[in-house]
């Protein structure tokens, strides 16, 4: 996405762009939600993706006790949207003869004025910059700053998106509308609605997107990482390959814990899979001729959601900083100074988020964090905020 977005707005003033993706094929995102904050609706809007048919609306947040009462409530209209959503109208801004499929980055050399990209399929490419938008696993930051490495924040997430067509009638009729948080001790669920397949937004034809925040230590997660064959994985497990154990505890686990409406969403998901949270800053976002942009850049705990707001607002601000200076590593260098420290705020708030799972608590601060969010009303203050970042500023 981080990709896209600089391509979109490099050409708005003027460059001649390119984006090389790893996949061989057009990419699909497992039917993952994404939360339409007010800086991701600017930068679609800016970019000429728009903000049409995006998503389903919802009017507020809400948390739910263990008996699906509500206990506390904040209004909030935002869009709920999909990875794929998104995918498709930010692909519809490049000219498809500039967007290149199965070009796995290998190497980047430059020499003060240019950069010379080799992929692995033995091809080279020469370009004044290159945008690093390889996500928080990048490539090319592996070469530029090995050291810079994502950290295991010591907890996963069970997710997935059922059908609206498969959710109990109690189900559709609670907490489908809305967006939804049951917050026992050291737990998370969050539900909201999402388009469904092929974008579709007909009511009966929509999804609903499930995450379940659970604590499990570096030692269990790598043991989670081993699949239904026996084989050891890096960072997680495809979603085909999820070992049956953890899926059939995952359910009796959810039987003792959620209220029944979540339980129904739950139990619809065909494939539920896990995805381990980690999170990184790097102190430059710069190196030399290479711009690191979204994820690559510097990756937030999801728990604001605003990954892809961050990506969108990386891009432009990258374009605005290359038509604002006569020069391309003055303009660069303008860049790095205005999203570095941006990319560290938004990771240090999904930090603060994240100490109501009561993971490595490390300061006084964090044990205030972690006791205020025991409070349903306190998390939904914090969390259920449009424009954020304007506390830090
Ligand atoms: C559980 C979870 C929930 C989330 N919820 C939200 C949400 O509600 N809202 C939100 O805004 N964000 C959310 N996010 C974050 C969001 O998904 C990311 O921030 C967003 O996808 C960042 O995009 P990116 O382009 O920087 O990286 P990525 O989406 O990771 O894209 C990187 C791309 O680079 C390609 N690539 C990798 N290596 C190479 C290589 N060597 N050569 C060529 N190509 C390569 C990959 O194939 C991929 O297409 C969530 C993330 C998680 C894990």
């Amino acid at each position: 996405m981080s990709g896209l977005f600089s391509a979109a707005f490099l050409r708005q003033i003027g460059w001649d762009v390119d984006v090389y993706e790893r996949s061989a094929v057009e990419l699909v995102g497992r039917g993952a939600g994404i939360t339409g904050h007010p800086e991701l609706m600017d930068a679609l809007e800016a970019s000429g993706a728009g903000t049409k048919d995006l998503g389903v609306e919802v009017p507020k947040r809400v948390a739910i006790d263990r008996d699906g009462h509500i206990t506390d409530e904040r209004p909030l209209r935002q869009i709920l949207t999909s990875w794929d959503r998104l995918q498709q109208i930010l692909r519809g801004t490049i000219d498809p003869a500039h967007y290149h499929l199965g070009r796995a980055f290998e190497l980047v050399e430059q020499n003060g004025s240019g950069v010379r990209v080799h992929f692995a399929d033995g091809t080279v490419e020469h370009a004044d910059i290159l945008v690093g938008g390889d996500g928080i696993r990048s490539s090319v930051r592996a070469q530029m700053a090995p050291e810079v490495q994502p950290i295991y924040a010591g907890y996963y997430i069970w997710r997935g998106a059922p059908n609206e067509a498969d959710l109990a009638p109690e189900t559709l009729r609670t907490i489908y509308p809305l967006f939804t948080f049951y917050l026992p001790k050291r737990q998370q669920v969050i539900t909201y609605p999402i388009s469904g397949f092929n974008n579709d937004l007909t009511p009966g034809k929509r999804r609903f997107n499930f995450i379940w925040y659970r604590v499990a230590d570096a030692a269990q997660m790598r043991e989670m990482c081993v699949d239904e064959n026996g084989v050891q994985h890096d960072y997680s497990v495809p979603p085909p390959l999820i070992r049956k154990d953890l899926i059939a505890q995952m359910h009796k686990d959810a039987h003792e814990i959620l209220p029944s409406a979540l339980l129904d969403a739950l139990m619809k998901i065909k494939q539920p899979f896990i995805t381990p949270i980690y999170d990184f800053t790097s102190p430059s976002i710069l190196y030399g001729r290479i711009a690191m942009v979204g994820d690559a850049a510097a990756n937030a705990r999801p728990h604001m959601g605003f990954g892809m707001a961050k990506a969108g607002g990386d891009a432009q601000a990258l374009a605005r900083a290359l038509r604002d200076h006569d020069n391309v590593d003055a303009g660069l260098k303008a860049y790095n100074a205005e999203r570095q420290p941006i990319g560290n705020t938004i990771v240090m708030h999904g930090r603060k988020l994240g100490t109501h799972l009561g993971v490595n608590l490390k300061t006084e601060e964090d044990r205030k964090m972690n006791a205020l969010l025991q409070n349903d009303g306190a998390m939904l203050d914090w969390i259920a905020v449009p424009h954020f970042l304007r506390a830090y500023q």
